[in-house]
């Protein structure tokens, strides 16, 4: 989205601000945050989300959409408290944290640090070949963990955009993923010890975000983890593409796969066998959770 001269839509006069081809809109900088967050809030009504009254938990990355939710949910006065999962990688994990604490303080949002560190022994690499997955794939694992043992009764928020969720739908298509394809949706109600999510970003584009965070000042961290595969990249680029080449495709393809879906979902409930793990509860196909493998694997590797 350029940063051009308009005539705004909403205030009708002549200033900076975006063309939003998708929308066929022109809205000015002034305005901008105010049409960000009205269509932030139109999402959460649409799904029944939640209201003002529910106890959310955001998990914040330090990245453009997780702040851009967190700012907009503050905004639009529902009653929020913040989570940063640091997984030690490098200097990524360093910068982040960093971004994402001056951002809460700033807007005295209450915030809860996890560090790998102190609750598990061991490095992602490590985990990693303990448990013979991808790092980002045990990364994404320890996250969702992290973020249920956290919530209590709270309901997860997540800065997932539209981007992301097509991504997300075109990958798991290539691959013929079904199971995937099924749970995505803007919410994921709350089912057997995992705690209702939400993903109040899921109609609003990466461009608009930015846009949000450059309007407002917000000073987000713009790297991607070094782990993250080709793959993702190779999708990331191609909605990206769409958007701007097909302005609204991505769009349209999100609202119709919503619909489809649907009726999908009634398949999904009759597949699932999911039971509470042993160990620690946390729900799980197999008798134990992955997480707590995890964690066996790596004491019988430290004990020789
Ligand atoms: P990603 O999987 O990196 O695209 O992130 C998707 C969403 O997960 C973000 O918008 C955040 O809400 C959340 N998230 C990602 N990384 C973290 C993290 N380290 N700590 C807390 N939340 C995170
Ligand atoms: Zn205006």
């Amino acid at each position: 989205m350029e940063n051009v001269k308009v005539r705004c839509n909403i205030c009708k006069i002549l200033k900076d601000g975006f063309s939003i081809k998708h929308y066929n809109l022109k809205i000015c900088q002034d305005c901008y945050p105010y049409f960000f967050t009205k269509r932030v809030d139109s999402t959460i009504d649409k799904f029944k989300m939640f209201d003002r009254q529910s106890d959310l938990l955001i998990a914040i990355s330090g990245g453009k959409d997780s702040l851009s939710v967190t700012k907009a949910l503050k905004e639009l006065d529902y009653n929020l408290r913040a989570l940063h999962i640091n997984l030690n990688i490098t200097d990524f994990s360093k910068k982040s944290q960093e971004i994402v604490q001056k951002f809460c303080l700033a807007e005295k949002i209450p915030l809860k640090i996890i560090n790998l560190n102190d609750e598990i022994n061991a490095t992602l690499k490590e985990l990693s070949r303990i448990a013979k997955k991808p790092v980002c794939a045990v990364c994404g694992m320890l996250r969702r963990y992290f973020m249920n043992r956290e919530a209590n009764e709270s309901i997860i928020v997540t800065g997932h955009t539209l981007n992301d969720e097509v991504s997300f739908i075109l990958k798991n298509l290539l691959f013929w993923n079904d199971e995937l394809l099924l749970r995505i949706y803007p919410i994921l109600e709350k089912r057997e010890g995992l705690n209702k999510k939400a993903k109040p970003l899921c109609f609003i584009t990466e461009e608009e975000t930015i846009a949000y965070c450059k309007v407002l000042n917000i000073e987000y961290y713009d790297q991607t983890c070094p782990y993250k595969p080709e793959v993702y990249e190779i999708f990331k680029r191609t909605v990206e593409n769409f958007n701007n080449k097909l302005p609204g495709s991505i769009l349209g393809f999100y609202k119709g796969f919503l619909k489809r879906s649907m009726t999908l979902k009634s398949h999904l409930s009759n597949l699932s066998n999911i039971k509470p793990c042993q160990l620690c509860g946390y729900p799980t196909n197999s008798s134990i959770c992955s997480i707590c493998r995890i964690k066996e694997k790596l004491l019988q590797y430290k004990n020789g």
